[in-house]
């Protein structure tokens, strides 16, 4: 009798256990680590998403910072210099030196000599809300390209300005870009835009954490991420949990649908975060960007 009611009390046990999919959103502070104010969302005097509108976008989802960058730089320009705005919507702005003027630049700027001496002007010129704090995003569709003149330059110099830099690439130019700094990528501050946009194995982006210590993922887009409920599937539960320290979230507003659904995106951010240890949470919500920039 004893033995049977001990088994079906371990039966209860194991049932609630098995439920993770019930925990609840998490409800801390979120760091938008890849956020774009762009041209076509609002040029300073038409488009469908005005400051007010984004700072309320961000106000009413808990994103507390954002790292800004934009094309052309003017957006992030507009952000940094409404600084009574973004106090009263609660949100810090961190800005970065976009690398495109325009869309022909995606293809340009790591051979583009007047894209370095532009940088280094917003770098001089700093903004409103304090110096740029990093370079990017920057595209690179073939990862050859992380060999070119200019991506070399502006490598070496976050390397040796202590800058970030958030890059859309490859696992292969990841390797390309740490070798073309000073450090070798063992200081180099590089923020990887969606971990891999294109798929590169767990394993991969595990021996890659492991190689540069100052590495970090940011999980827009990232295939494979989330799975039944919106919760991370388990391999990337795994890899999560074994670098806490290591990830960071975003929005991706490179094009005005992403704006229309901020909402949507953050809510989805919540719900997986909620699955992991309140600390690992609140780590990749906010402490591991906030840490990075020297946000309280
Ligand atoms: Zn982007």
């Amino acid at each position: 009798m004893g033995i049977r009611f001990l088994a079906i009390i371990l039966v209860a046990i194991g049932l609630a256990a098995g439920l993770p999919a019930q925990a609840a959103p998490y409800s801390g502070p979120l760091f938008d680590a890849h956020l774009h104010y762009n041209q076509e969302a609002w040029n300073g005097q038409t488009g469908p998403h005005p400051l007010s509108d984004v700072l309320a976008r961000m106000q009413r989802n808990g994103v507390r910072a954002v790292l800004a960058n934009s094309r052309p730089n003017d957006g992030t320009r507009a952000l940094a210099e409404a600084g009574a705005a973004t106090a009263q919507a609660g949100v810090t702005v961190v800005p970065f030196v976009r690398l495109y003027r325009d869309r022909a630049d995606y293809d340009n700027w790591f051979r583009d000599d007047t894209i370095y001496q532009m940088v280094q002007a917003e770098l001089a010129r700093g903004t409103p809300a304090g110096p740029y704090r990093g370079l990017g995003e920057f595209h690179l569709y073939d990862s050859a390209n992380a060999n070119g003149p200019v991506a070399r330059l502006l490598m070496a110099l976050a390397d040796n300005r202590g800058l970030a830099v958030l890059a859309h690439v490859d696992d292969v130019a990841i390797d390309l870009l740490m070798a073309n700094t000073p450090s070798k990528g063992q200081q180099t501050r590089l923020i990887w835009a969606h971990t891999g946009i294109g798929g590169a194995p767990v394993a991969r982006v595990d021996a890659l954490m492991a190689r540069y210590p100052l590495l970090m993922g940011e999980l827009s887009y990232r295939p494979g991420l989330t799975c039944d409920g919106g919760m991370l599937c388990p391999e990337w539960r795994a890899l999560l949990l074994k670098y806490p320290n290591r990830f960071v979230i975003g929005s991706d507003t490179w094009v005005n649908q992403r704006w229309q659904y901020y909402d949507e995106l953050m809510q989805g951010y919540r719900t997986w975060l909620g699955g992991l240890p309140p600390e690992v949470a609140r780590a990749i919500g906010w402490d591991n960007a906030a840490r990075s920039f020297g946000l309280k």
